[in-house]
């Protein structure tokens, strides 16, 4: 049973199990967005509520737990109160309703934004390793909140045998995540931004493009996800990949791709998140074997194309500059 499944990550990571023979419930408050599911069978539940997340988890051996409340930074910096109660109620609701309907394993997807903001100031970080989450200063609201819930997983191995499984996951981007709107992240939104740009464009830029971060294919987060399950590690591990690249790399690798020059117009008022957070990998290579496989500038490739066509469908990649660049903001 995958929870979150009408999002980004969970509807891949149905199409996955899919591919690997298992039978599958997709859960979640709506239904996919941008193709039907691969689900068996896909229940429309707000699982806020007790009862929703019950019936959510009856009969299934492994619960993958992705539902929450989330967008990238300036939705994670502007609704804090409804991120934390939204989500903290998911998070508990659901492991109790795995563990009542007797639930062999469950995986909880946390964030890098668990780790302490004080190791994340200089564009130059140290990767991040998962014993660096304490002592904690994650994140305000969203960070603390997934702090919280690894927690709750950890107390109910150790108390209850649920097998609990805990991913921080470091910007997961790929194809049919969200990519306008406001809740999209910083890979999805420079695509979108390039694709409806014309050549010689100015595009808008969140800070001054030399914060740092490292980016991961949608195809090697359910690789890892699906390796992990097969572990018996149950502390929290990373997942991403360890390649740091500025904003400004990001934008120049996403203009190579669609062929265009922009100039960057950099906003210092947006909220823009850390100065730097990598991934430390050595625990993922040592517990999976395995590490992420695909570039950036495949992933992008793959990433824009999509972006491009679905403006392309709606019509808006033809529009005159002056009016892109209204919308663009
Ligand atoms: P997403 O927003 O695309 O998917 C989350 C899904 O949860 C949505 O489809 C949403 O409708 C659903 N949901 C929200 N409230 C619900 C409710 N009350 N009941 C049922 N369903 C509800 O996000 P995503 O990128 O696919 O993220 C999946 C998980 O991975 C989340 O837990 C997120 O915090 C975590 N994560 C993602 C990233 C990333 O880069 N995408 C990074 C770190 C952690």
């Amino acid at each position: 049973m995958v929870t979150g499944a009408g999002g980004f990550i969970g509807h891949h990571l149905v199409a996955r199990l899919k591919q690997q023979g298992c039978w599958v419930r997709g859960v979640d408050i709506k239904v996919p967005v941008y193709e039907p599911t691969a689900a068996d069978e896909y229940e429309v539940l707000d699982l806020r509520r007790w009862a929703d997340c019950l019936q959510a988890a009856r009969g299934v051996e492994a619960c993958y737990n992705l539902a929450a409340n989330m967008g990238g930074i300036g939705f994670i910096t502007e609704y804090k109160a409804e991120i934390m109660r939204d989500s903290v109620l998911i998070n508990t609701h659901m492991l109790e309703a795995a563990r009542l309907n007797g639930v062999q394993k469950f995986l909880f997807t946390s964030s890098a934004c668990v780790y302490p903001q004080g190791r994340q100031n200089l564009p130059d970080v140290t990767p991040l390793k998962e014993e660096d989450a304490y002592p904690a200063d994650a994140e305000d609201g969203y960070g603390w909140e997934k702090l919280f819930s690894e927690r709750m997983c950890r107390h109910y191995y150790e108390d209850y045998s649920l097998r609990t499984y805990v991913v921080r996951f470091h910007n997961i981007y790929g194809p049919l995540g969200t990519y306008d709107g406001g809740r999209e992240k910083s890979p999805a939104a420079i695509c979108r931004k390039i694709a409806l740009a014309r050549d010689g464009d100015e595009i808008e830029v969140w800070g001054d493009g030399r914060q740092t971060r490292s980016y991961c294919y949608i195809d090697d987060c359910v690789e890892g996800m699906g390796r992990l399950m097969q572990t018996e590690e149950h502390d929290p591990i990373n997942l991403g990949s360890d390649r740091l690249v500025t904003i400004d790399e990001l934008i120049d690798i996403v203009a190579a791709i669609a062929g265009k020059r922009v100039v960057k117009r950099y906003d210092l008022t947006k909220p823009q998140g850390v100065r730097g957070r990598n991934s430390d990998n050595v625990k993922l290579r040592r517990v999976l074997g395995w590490e992420p496989q695909v570039t950036l500038e495949e992933g992008l490739a793959k990433t824009y194309r999509w972006i491009r066509g679905e403006l392309v469908k709606a019509g808006r990649v033809h529009e005159e500059a002056t009016t892109l660049r209204r919308r663009d903001r």
